[in-house]
Parts: structure tokens; sequence; C-alpha cells
């Protein structure tokens, strides 16, 4: 048998079996050795009978003394055993299994694992695990093992497929990790690891075990990260030497001042461009802080340097709001700014001193292909259809994309846009997603960062508040009225769209559907209220973010799709309901809607949780406003797994629960950059070679 037979030939697989494990992806042997469970229950300490207490787990070992079925009134199955040891002897009870009586008989010496129980005061073990003694024992007597659970595929089924492949293999499988890492990092060696993190002898062992594979898999994500970045670097980009004087001009034109933060931030992008190795650097800022400016300054740049720039935005609306940005911003700068839309039949547009002129697509690409185009500003699709495809963009010289809102690019993808030539663009990305330092070190470990930590001056702490009861609810209603009074505008924001049902756990979870109804026609039918959410067309959503702009609205009910971008200045209260379903970092980004100009503005978040968990979770949110700080208890309230973006990943499980341990992180780095300094291809290792481009294939990093 090899770690590659498929599951299929394994005795007690059938059919059934096979698209069950397939479900877990686990379609090799391997990758049931490698499918590890989530914890472990202590069944190691056998209990003398007379010592056993109802409500507690017991283990015991004994001599079955009597065994038989019978059945309930309601025709329910019951198999009836008495257990015997040195000490005393005990009913056991299971319920629905008839055909123990096949399996179990008198005389046989037994190990059981389950509860205790006391009905009309005599006590009864209750539908424990069982296993026969006249062999190892692998589910009761011991630390058994507890697989994840999915349908039709139990622990205890696991633990028997596994156990026989864990004896099998147990000095056979080929240690990935160099040995100088196993030993300078204390680790257990892959075969001994294995074992223990299936059946371990000890609790500890299980957790030393549960450490090496979390390393294991830690460092090959460092490997992939770092030998992507390696090769990136072997590409050549322009080198986009510091126009000086002429930023020095742009900074002059602005009716602020820079703050540090961002100075810091722009000098950064502007060393990096003058490189020739490709930029990959993530421009981090919370919402306000000022990105566009620092993007405006590398764009400029550029441009004054004859290359051109691309600008990526997830929606159009937020093209849009960039393509306005920057024709204002560079208006006196002479510079040629597209835009271009993913849907053909959009307006298609070119600023020339301070005009906008409407222009065709086509002539537009012919304009970006002949170089006119110095900044050509787009959805994600601008590139999609590029490479010379018909209706595709094909730059003249492109020296730099920027990016919103999506966190990297790949390397292929960034020289497919510049195809047939030798130089790859540099790349810009920002975001307002405040990245904790584990990720920084792993899942983005190939950019670098520029971090912008401070908000321009003058800005306003967002006043926020957790509400939890009805008078909480008129309050606040009655201040939405009062700030609309004067002039500012609302934002409501709800889970879900439409009204679930009954039974379901979100039957109580406010939806806009609802609360548009109640709000427009009961609480405020003298207002103008609208709606918003993701099942909507495009063009409607930007008909309704528009008019809500142009205060032609004074409440607007919407779900999270307002989360990125959005700038309604006016707008002065962010009102969310059922705020227990948002993660930390992403109701930030919600109250960050609000509090955009000079007037004072406020959070109001809405719970019906009783749960003191997600009270104190949500207080946090009271307490601060860095983002950042709400990112690191985001991940470590909830674990990696509900940071937005992380499921689509890939990543393994010890991996994603690996990801709160800086320690362990910045160790697995350290060690795969000593690898690749030695090894750059990795020639020298081949199964770690393996190991990484088969990671490669599984794990999609945005
Ligand atoms: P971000 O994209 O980081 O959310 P923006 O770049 O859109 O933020 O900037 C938000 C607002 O702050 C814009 O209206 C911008 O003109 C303004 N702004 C940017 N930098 C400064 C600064 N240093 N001082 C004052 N206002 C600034
Ligand atoms: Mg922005």
């Amino acid at each position: 048998m090899k770690l590659s037979t498929p599951v299929k030939n394994l005795s007690g697989i059938g059919e059934v079996y096979q698209e069950k494990l397939k479900n877990l992806n686990i379609k090799t042997v391997g990758d049931l050795l490698y499918h590890f469970p989530h914890r472990y229950e202590d069944f190691s300490n056998v209990t003398s009978i007379s010592k056993i207490k109802p409500g507690e787990e017991c283990s015991v070992q004994g001599t079955i003394k009597q065994i038989n079925n019978t059945k309930t009134y309601q025709g329910k199955n019951l198999t009836h055993a008495i257990i015997e040891d040195d000490s005393g002897a005990v009913k056991v009870v299971w319920f629905n299994q008839p055909y123990l009586t096949n399996v179990l008989e008198s005389g046989q010496e037994v190990s059981l694992a389950g509860q205790v129980k006391i009905r009309e005061e005599e006590i009864f073990i209750s539908n424990p695990a069982y296993e026969k003694m006249d062999q190892e024992l692998t589910h009761t007597g011991r630390i058994v093992p507890v697989y994840p659970e999915t349908e039709g595929l139990s622990s205890h089924w696991l633990r028997k497929i596994i156990k026989p492949l864990v004896e099998e293999f147990k000095d056979k499988i080929p240690e990935t990790l160099p040995e100088q890492i196993l030993k300078q990092r204390d680790l257990l060696p892959v075969n001994k690891a294995l074992k223990q993190i299936h059946f371990p002898s000890s609790l500890k062992k299980a957790e030393q075990a549960k450490h090496r594979f979390s390393f294991e898999e830690l460092f090959l994500i460092e490997l992939l990260v770092l030998r992507q970045r390696q090769r990136l670097n072997q590409r050549k980009s322009y080198q986009i030497p510091f126009k000086e004087s002429r930023i020095k001009q742009f900074a002059d034109s602005l009716p602020f001042e820079l703050t540090d933060a961002q100075r810091k931030a722009a000098w950064e992008v502007l060393q990096d461009l003058q490189k020739e190795q490709p930029m990959n650097r993530l421009l981090e800022g919370d919402v306000g802080s000022g990105k566009t400016i620092v993007a405006a300054i590398a764009a400029l740049n550029t441009a004054k340097n004859n290359y051109q720039t691309a600008i990526m935005a997830p929606t159009s609306v937020l093209a849009k709001q960039h393509f306005k940005s920057f024709s204002k911003l560079l208006a006196d700068f002479k510079q040629n700014i597209g835009f271009l839309t993913g849907d053909k039949d959009k307006w298609v547009s070119r600023k020339l001193k301070r005009q906008t002129i409407e222009i065709s697509r086509e002539k537009l690409l012919e304009k970006v292909e002949d170089g006119q185009i110095d900044i050509l500003i787009g959805t994600h699709a601008l590139i999609q259809g590029s490479q010379g495809k018909p209706g595709g963009v094909d730059f003249s010289k492109l020296g730099l994309v920027i990016l919103d809102e999506q966190h990297r690019f790949g390397v292929e993808q960034r020289a497919q846009l510049t195809q047939g030539q030798e130089q790859v663009p540099h790349l810009l990305s920002m975001t307002a997603t405040p990245i904790p330092r584990t990720l920084a070190l792993t899942i983005y470990g190939d950019l670098d960062l520029s971090v912008i930590d401070e908000l321009p001056p003058g800005r306003k702490k967002v006043a926020t508040e957790l509400i939890n009861s009805k008078e909480g609810r008129q309050k606040t209603y009655q201040f939405i009225r009062k700030e609309v009074d004067q002039g500012r505008q609302a934002f409501v924001i709800c889970p879900r769209i439409e009204p679930g049902d009954e039974d379901n756990n979100w039957s109580d979870v406010k939806s806009v559907e609802e609360e548009y109804e109640k709000l427009n026609e009961e609480v405020f039918p003298d207002l103008k209220v609208g709606k918003l959410h993701g099942d909507m067309k495009n063009s409607k959503k930007e008909r309704i973010m528009k008019k809500f702009k142009k205060g032609k609205l004074d409440i607007i009910i919407s779900t999270s799709v307002v989360e990125v971008g959005v700038d309604v200045p006016n707008a002065t209260v962010m009102m969310i309901e059922g705020a227990e379903r948002f993660g930390l970092a992403q109701l930030h980004q919600f109250r960050g809607r609000v509090g955009r100009a000079e007037h004072k503005s406020y959070c109001f978040l809405f719970t019906t949780s009783e749960s003191d968990k997600t009270k104190k979770r949500l207080k946090a949110l009271v307490e601060s406003e860095d983002g950042f700080d709400l990112a690191e208890r985001d991940l470590k309230l909830r674990g990696p797994g509900d940071l937005s973006g992380t499921r689509q990943w890939g990543i393994p499980d010890l991996a994603m629960g690996a990801l709160t341990n800086v320690d362990l992180v910045k160790k697995a780095r350290k060690d795969a950059q000593s690898v690749l300094e030695q090894d750059p291809e990795l020639k020298d290792h081949p199964r770690l070679e393996k190991r990484v481009e088969s990671i490669d294939r599984k794990v999609h990093l945005e």
C-alpha cells in the first residue's frame, strides 16, 4: 500500500463511503492519514465500577455477566447488559443496536466509555462505546480522537479505518521538514507525530504532534508566498524616477497638508517605482485616511515619466468615484484620464483640460494603445478583456497598476497585461481592511506593507453605542429624525435582504425589505426612505446611491453592500441591526461611512443577543477606533475562519488555527527564508517542492 493508494482499495470502504470521503477532499490513503482529529476524549483513566458517578463520563473495563435485548412500550429496541469488575457491577443500556447481542456475549472482557446516568435510583451506563479487550483499544480506555463531524462519517468509523493505516505506515512516511529545522525547533518527526496526533499516548503528546503539523503547514505557506515573491523579483519593471519638483508642486496644490503617514507611504511607493524589481506593495489605511492621494502621487509620477497607470476598483460605483477624484486632483496637471466600465453600453469618457468628453469604447481603447491616455480607470473587468482579444485593453507602456480593495494580483495576470513586453508593471494595492500581523506575515507575506495609521486632522470620533432595548430603539428613531431635521442623513444596515422562515435561527434577524416597509410606512412616513441590496441590478444600485449622495433620500436601508468605499459626507448616523452577525472589522468599516465631514456622527449597534461573549465583542467597538486593534480582536475571538475572505483561501485547518500564533508564524517564516536562500527553487528539497506545489494548487490567496 502507498500513500497515493485510492481509498476505495481499502477494505470497509465501498462506493458510498468513497463519496462521503470525497466531500472531505479525502481521496487517497495519504489524505486519510492527514485527516486530523480536532479534539480528543480522554478515556485513559479507567475507573473501578464502584467509583463511577451519575452525570460523569466513565471509562470502565470488566466482564459481561449477562446481555439481552428487550423492547420499550413504544417498540424501541434496548440492549441490557451487566458488567462486572473486581469492585462491583453495573447495568449498561444501549438504544437501537439489537445486533449487539451478536457481537458481544456473556463472559467476554470489554472496555466501555460513556455517560453514567441514573433513573429511579438505579445507576447505569448509557449507550457507551464498547470494545472487546482481546485487541489493542481504539475507541475506549485511552485518549480517543474525535474528528470533525461530517454527515454519515462518524469518528467511530474514521478511527476504525485510520487506526490500521497508522500502524501500517508507522515508520514509512517520508519526512518533509529538513532535519535541521526539526532539531532546532524541537519538533516531533513526522512518523511519531502522525501516530500521536491520531492515537496519542498523552494529551501533551497530542499537543506536540499538533504543534508539529501546524508548524509544517505554516512553513509550507511561507515557502509558497516567499517563492512567489522571489519569482516576481526575477521579472523586470520600468524604472520610474522620482520627479521631485512635480510631486512637490502637486502636494502644494492640495487644499490641505499631507499627514506624516501619507508622506511616508508616498515616499515608500516612489522609492519602489525607481527600482527595476516590480513593486508589490499593499497600502493599508482606515477608511478616510487618504489613500487616494498617495495613489494619485504614484500615478502622476508615473505619467510624468511617460508611463501609463491602470486603476481598478471592485465596483463601477467606486471606479466612477475614483475617476472623479483623480480628475479633480490632477486637473491642473494635464493628464488624460480614461474611464472604462465593464458594461459595453455604458458611456466612456476622456477627461482633458477639465472637460469630460464622451467617446466610444473603441476610440478610448485606441488612445490607450497609442499611449494618449495616461491613467485608465475601471473595474477589475478592465483587464479581463486584455491581451489583444477583441475589445480588450492593450497598453502602450503600462508602468503601474493600482488595485482598490483587491489585495493581490497574480504574477501571471500582471505579466499578461503587458504581454509581449519584457517588463511587468509595478503594483500598488490599497485596502481599508486592517490586516492582523500574523496574516501580514503569512498570507500577505509576498507583499510589502505601507500603513497609513493616522487620520487627517479634524476628524471627529464617531460616538458609538450598543443598544438592546425597545426604548433604545424608539430613542434612536427620534434621534434620526432630529438629525434629518437638521439636514443630515442616516444609514440603517440589516444582515439580510428578506425575512426568513420562522423555523431557522435567522427568523428574528432584521431584513432590508421588512425594515424598509416599517420605516417608510410607520416610523418615518414623512421622510424619504430608500433601500439597497445585492440582489438589485448594478444600474439600480447606482441610481439609489446617487440619490442618497445628492440628498434626495434621508435614510437608506441597506445590506452590507455599502461596506466598501461609499462616500456620503452628509450622513451622520449609522444604525446597524443584528450587529452580532458581523465581524468587528466589518462593523468598523460600516462606522467609517459616517463622520466623513465636519458634522458630529453616531453609530448605533443593535443586538438582541443575550450572550455575554457577544456583548463583550461588540463593546470592543465602543471602546476602540483602531481598525488594526479590532481586526486582531476579531482574529482572537472568532478565529481566522470568520475574517472576510479567508474561507475561500483553501488553507488547511491547522494552519488556519495557527494563524493567531505570531511566534510560530515568525519562526516558520524565518526557516522558510533560510531554506530558500540556500535553495531558491527547492532543487535539493524535492519532497518540500512537491508539497509546496500541491499547496499552490489548493490555496487561492486573494
Ligand atoms: P480613503 O480612500 O483612504 O478612504 P480618501 O483618500 O478617499 O480616503 O480620503 C478621504 C477624504 O479625506 C477625502 O475627501 C480627501 O480629500 C481627504 N483628505 C485626504 N488627505 C487629507 C489630509 N492630509 N488632510 C485633510 N483631508 C485629507
Ligand atoms: Mg478610498
